[in-house]
């Protein structure tokens, strides 16, 4: 055993319990606009990042990158803030339709494109979040705020719990979307076909089942996928460093497929998931190849409370 590893072996033996930290965060990904029928085909996401949490009084902080998010209202006790730069998506969001398609836009389908692409999508996104919010306060966690920005949505959390609690928390988001997705279907189907409440309601539905399929099946560290993969893996009993190398492999390749897509279809956000996701799982292999999983902000804690620290069989 190295030095390196005696000394990580000695801290995980302290046997201090740290705080799990994160911040999950919701993102989504634009498929091709649909030219005839103007509807917005998502292709959406939800990836999940590990952070230290701050306080809800600090919103500046909380930005992932940078300015001041604005505060517009607490719910059931959680702050939701806004990221300076939605509201310029929002103003592409509403504009962008008009200048592709000035000749053929009606005021129909330009108003279904903006319920579509702000109301109807960072309203998923924020009951997404509110599903973790919710789960953390369940294992006993506090939740410090939800922001949401043009990339998603994150719900700054922390928690002591254990790997099966981190499951509990991870799989939250995705599972939100079978209610509302039955909701949906619900709703369309008191309304007849081809209008335009029975098409909102028709892409609402498709909104759910897509994002909550892409994360829980999409094992890709740090979107929800990879954190329900990781925690799985603990509750297998594999051993951490182990546990970490698999995560960052497995990630790699579902970082390059996301980004391929992303580049194949021509979609920007895809693309910037995808070498956002291979940076993150690189990061996560070279923390495991330098015996510093102690310090990784997915696997301290699972590294912490193994007893004998991730390396006594090296
Ligand atoms: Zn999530």
């Amino acid at each position: 055993m190295s030095n390196t590893s005696q000394q990580v072996k000695r801290q995980y033996n302290l046997g201090v319990r740290h705080k799990k930290s994160h911040i999950t965060t919701t993102s989504y990904s634009y498929a091709q606009h649909c030219e005839h029928q103007y509807i917005t085909n998502k292709m959406s996401n939800i990836r999940t990042i590990h952070d230290t949490p701050t306080a809800s009084s600090n919103r500046f902080s909380m930005s992932p990158i940078g300015g001041n998010p604005i505060y517009v209202g607490t719910l059931f006790g959680i702050e939701i803030t806004l990221h300076p730069l939605l509201l310029l998506y929002f103003v592409i969001s509403a504009a962008l339709p008009w200048l592709l398609n000035s000749s053929t836009m009606t005021m129909k389908v330009w108003l279904y494109l903006v319920v579509v692409n702000i109301p109807l999508l960072f309203g998923t996104v924020l009951l997404h979040e509110l599903g973790h919010c919710f789960a953390t306060r369940k294992v006993g966690g506090e939740v410090h705020g939800i922001l949401l920005w043009p990339l998603g949505g994150l719900a700054y959390i922390g928690h002591s719990g254990d790997a099966k609690d981190d499951l509990i928390v991870s799989i939250a988001g995705p599972l939100t979307h079978i209610p509302q997705a039955l909701l949906w279907y619900g709703l369309s189907q008191a309304f007849t076909q081809g209008t335009f409440m029975d098409m909102l309601c028709v892409q609402a539905l498709w909104l759910n089942i897509s994002l909550m399929l892409f994360n829980l099946f999409i094992p890709c560290y740090p979107l929800d996928g990879g954190r329900i993969f990781a925690a799985s893996l603990q509750l297998m009993k594999v051993r951490v460093d182990i546990a970490a190398k698999i995560c960052a492999f497995v990630s790699l390749v579902c970082a390059l497929g996301i980004g391929l897509y992303g580049f194949l279809y021509n979609e920007i956000i895809a693309m910037f998931i995808g070498f956002w996701c291979a940076q993150e799982s690189y990061n996560l292999y070279v923390h495991t190849k330098e015996e510093r999983l102690q310090e990784h902000q997915l696997f301290s804690k699972y590294a912490i409370e193994t007893n004998d620290g991730p390396y006594n069989q090296i």
